[in-house]
């Protein structure tokens, strides 16, 4: 038989059989399944998100025996075919802060993840008009540039169901700084869910002392999303200067008239980039944050 890992713990994995729409068939338990020693010689270790092929053993216990090729893997958490990244940010609470969702993105572009924006909390916001002129201005950039941006409130449900069809049919990361509403958010999409959600966040702490197991919490449309937030590490160790700029999309289509080639766009004469800044193709702020990381990495760089 055929299955998705949907956890992995101790040594063991659990491959849940799914129907013709991805949904584990309903009723079936778990088959626990061990890989020993097979997948060792070939440097390859099955992961949550992969899709296997195992025999069933006498002891009604399992044994993998394929892993299906993979179209992603990431590191934080450790899961494949992960193809979407869910990056939720809070209007209030905390306040939103758009040079980290910008640092978000960058890492996720870099994984090379479908991504869709999620604004979170939006019953904190009572609808003065300046609070909705940041909603729709914070559409319009990321719109812009190709990003799905969802306005959305865990507590009043408010865009959830849109989320949800978004998120049906693939293996997805939830992300975004702690205390946005990410486990709310979950239990608001998939009824009988009751992850544990609190104002400040003693999340982090449960995750220093115990080895973290990554489970995939399955949705009833055919969708898993990973229990543990992708992203939260976000320096800049693993990134060089030059894949900086190719994690902006949006400088793409500039960055190719350049004057000269491996431009950084900062300093150079005959920069198309900055002068799509200039003219206000490309948003200011988005620059800025360019800017910014830029100058991280070089200090990275310098240090290490
Ligand atoms: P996480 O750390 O990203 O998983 O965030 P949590 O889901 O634990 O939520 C952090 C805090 O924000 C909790 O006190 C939640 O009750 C609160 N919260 C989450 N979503 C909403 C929402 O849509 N509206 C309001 N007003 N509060 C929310
Ligand atoms: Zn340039």
């Amino acid at each position: 038989p055929e299955g998705l890992i949907v956890k992995a713990l101790s040594g063991y994995y659990y491959v849940s059989s799914l129907d013709q729409d991805g949904r584990p068939v309903s009723g079936e338990a778990t088959v626990q399944c061990r890989a020993r020693g097979i997948f060792k010689k070939k440097e390859i270790t099955p992961l949550v998100g992969d899709q296997v092929v195992y025999e069933l053993t006498e002891n009604g216990e399992g044994m993998v025996k394929e892993i299906r090729k993979r179209v992603t893997e990431l590191i934080r958490p450790p899961v494949a075919n992960t193809t979407l990244a869910v990056l939720l940010f809070s209007l209030r609470e905390p306040d939103l802060n758009l040079p980290l969702l910008d640092k978000f993105l960058v890492h996720i572009e870099h994984a090379g993840l479908d991504t869709i924006i999620c604004l979170t909390k939006r019953d904190l916001y009572e609808g003065s008009p300046s609070e909705d002129d940041t909603v729709l201005a914070v559409q319009e950039i990321y719109r812009k540039i190709g990003y799905e941006v969802l306005v959305t409130s865990a507590r009043t449900g408010e865009g959830t169901a849109e989320l949800k069809n978004l998120l049906a049919g693939q293996i997805s990361v939830f992300s975004g700084q702690s205390g946005v509403g990410k486990s709310s958010m979950l239990n608001a999409l998939q009824p009988g869910l009751t992850l544990e959600t609190s104002a400040i966040s003693n999340k982090l702490g449960r995750g220093k002392h115990t080895t973290r197991h990554v489970e995939l919490i399955p949705l009833d449309n055919g969708g898993f999303v990973a229990d543990t937030p992708g992203f939260s590490q976000l320096d800049f160790l693993e990134l060089g200067v030059d894949e900086l700029s190719p994690c902006f999309r949006e400088f793409q289509q500039y960055a190719e008239s350049c004057k000269f080639r491996g431009c950084t766009h900062i300093h150079e004469p005959g920069c198309k980039v900055r002068e799509a800044v200039e003219e206000g193709h490309i948003s200011q702020g988005r620059y800025d944050s360019y800017l910014q990381f830029y100058q991280e990495l070089k200090e990275k760089k310098r240090r290490y």
